[in-house]
């Protein structure tokens, strides 16, 4: 297989797959291009035709041929690995499955006979009765208890673990699908579901990946979900879909609700192209998911949006990825899609055509909140929509929710225009803090990687001189470190270009990975002349050395702080003397 992995690799061009999706351009030895990862308006993306890769310097994102496609198309790897393995025309040996995968398969094949069991419970059994007149009550039909597979778990210890082993499946592989927990006391096994209404998740091929368990009353918790097991993963889960992918493709849009109640009652009032999130927080994995079928989606939440910091980012991230975002708001008497849709299926169907946009939501929300015709009022208003609206990224719908923001505050639009100015856009406020933070690390080269990315495009000599004047000290990262190490070695002596593959080769993963930053980082910033390019790097190694010494103090004042402390005199005297020194050095450089 990992042969089959290459062979594909060395017949498809990254240039070539890439420019299939966006216009590449030449940039020296690369190509770069705007990232269609993520909205900007500078390219930021470059590939590498000698790498064979990819890397974007604004999001982040980057790898081989394999990656591309897998993020493009918000697909798995084995499904990567199939469609290229087509277009190259090399044929996939069939090979024995990995442990993993057989118990990925056991784990599927036990939760099919599950299923099974619990619908048999929920729909012949006389066990299954109280569960049978609760979906009465909420109006859930036959054909739909058939159609989303639903089942009862009877309210006992061990119905399901004596079931499942009658069937010869060893407890191991119960434990293994999360049905079946062990009791601290005696490690005997007890089902993990009981007296509960139960939802199974289907996965690709209607195959049964997890279950969640509803309670019949209100005890709490109501819901409760399987962990994580080889065959599902939460954040790329979306209740329903298997059900509702048709319709979604067929209407060019996905309705979003929370629980699989407010997927399955408007389902069954005809409205079929609905999915559960599972929560409010859209998750980067499900997006990519519904953009396969549609990039028009309506969000629908019990929870106030707007108020709703996690939601918030949910629609950050829908956006970023290019999905069209609107907000469909329910009238205040009405808690749910499930309950409006069992209610009065004609207003949830009018409901769900009057979807607004996501800015018109936060806009009439925020309205809503906050007394427009006193100061204060205005102030929380103009405080809530500024950032948001600064963070539209299409330029003529940005001018009109600035117009609009300025006749619903009745004032004028040049002072909406320069307190916009001056807010932080959505993003860059609370929320994304921590997101953003990883991003601005990814979009601008460390000082260490800056200074291997300078050596790495000087001329061969200046590339020498630098080398040879920096030491192990002055790299406070491993990885960086490993690299510089590598370029040292590469370069002593050596008289022919740099072959970044021959390089390349030298590496582990990690180096590999930060070579192929380096290389491709758009030096277009950097002086052209040879002399402006030694004073950067010199400058550039004066101030990483200038790290690596204060790196150094900084250690020995812990070293004389502990060695004061253990009353341990020899050590601290020798700390204290390398201290001084370091600090010389350190003034001398300053
Ligand atoms: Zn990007």
């Amino acid at each position: 297989m990992a042969d089959q992995i290459q062979e594909i690799k060395s017949k498809v061009d990254i240039v070539d797959l890439v420019s299939g999706y966006v216009p590449l351009k030449k940039a020296g030895k690369n190509y770069k291009a705007l990232c269609p990862f993520h909205k900007e308006k500078t390219p930021s993306f470059m590939v590498s035709p000698e790498l064979q890769i990819f890397k974007c310097f604004g999001c982040g994102r980057g790898g081989d041929i394999y990656a591309f496609l897998q993020e493009i198309e918000g697909m798995e790897f084995g499904e990567a690995l199939r469609i290229l393995a087509e277009r190259t025309g090399v044929k996939l040996e069939s090979r024995r499955p990995s442990p993993q995968e057989e118990k990925r398969k056991q784990i599927l094949e036990v939760n099919s006979l599950t299923k099974e069991y619990f619908g048999y419970i929920l729909t012949k059994h006389r066990v299954g009765e109280r569960a049978r007149d609760y979906l009465n009550k909420r109006g859930i039909k036959k054909e739909t208890i058939e159609t989303f597979g639903l089942g009862y778990a009877p309210d006992s210890w061990e119905s399901l673990a004596q079931f499942l082993r009658s069937k010869n499946y060893p407890i191991t592989a119960l434990l293994a699908a999360g049905l079946v927990r062990l009791r601290e006391r005696d490690k005997t096994p007890y089902d993990f579901f009981r007296g509960r209404l139960i939802f199974p998740f289907f996965g690709h091929n209607k195959r049964i990946i997890g279950f969640a368990g509803r309670t019949l009353g209100e005890d709490e918790p109501k819901y409760i979900n399987i962990g994580e097991t080889p065959a599902f993963r939460k954040g790329s889960f979306l209740y329903g879909l298997e059900q509702a992918k048709t319709e979604i493709k067929k209407q060019n849009s996905a309705i979003v609700v929370e629980g699989p109640f407010d997927v399955i009652s408007p389902f069954q009032s005809g409205t079929q192209n609905i999915v559960g999130s599972q929560g409010t927080a859209l998750t980067l994995d499900q997006i990519k998911i519904l953009k396969r079928y549609t990039p028009n989606i309506s969000l629908c939440y019990d929870t106030d949006l707007a108020g709703d910091a996690a939601a918030k980012r949910g629609i950050d991230l829908a956006e970023e990825r290019g999905l069209n975002v609107k907000v469909i708001t329910l009238p205040n008497e009405y808690k749910d899609p499930d309950e409006i849709a069992q209610k009065d299926a004609a207003l949830w169907k009018e409901v769900v055509d009057s979807a607004v946009s996501v800015y018109d939501f936060f806009f009439s929300s925020a309205f809503k909140r906050h007394d427009v015709a006193k100061p204060l009022g205005k102030k929380q208003i103009a405080a809530e929509l500024l950032p948001i609206i600064k963070a539209i990224p299409d330029e003529i719908e940005r001018e009109h929710y600035v117009q609009r923001l300025a006749l619903e505050l009745e004032v004028d639009e040049g002072v909406v225009r320069s307190a916009m100015e001056k807010t932080g856009r959505r993003e860059e406020r609370g929320e994304r803090r921590e997101e953003k933070e990883v991003e601005v690390k990814e979009e601008k080269l460390g000082l260490e990687e800056y200074v291997l990315a300078l050596v790495l495009h000087s001329p061969l000599e200046l590339a020498q001189k630098t080398l040879h004047k920096l030491g192990k000290g002055d790299f406070g990262n491993e990885t960086t470190l490993g690299l510089f190490e590598e370029l040292k070695s590469y370069f002593s002596g050596r008289k022919r270009k740099l072959d970044i593959k021959a390089l390349g080769g030298k590496l582990g993963g990690k180096g590999k990975d930060l070579l192929g930053k380096i290389y491709l980082w758009n030096l277009g910033e950097l002086p052209g002349q040879e002399t402006k390019l030694e004073e950067e790097i010199e400058g550039a190694s004066r101030l990483l050395k200038k790290r690596g010494l204060q790196r150094e103090l900084k250690n020995l004042s812990l070293k004389i702080k502990d060695a004061e402390l253990m009353g341990d005199k020899r050590t601290l005297e020798s700390a204290r003397e390398a201290f001084q020194k370091v600090s010389q050095q350190l003034a001398k450089i300053s």
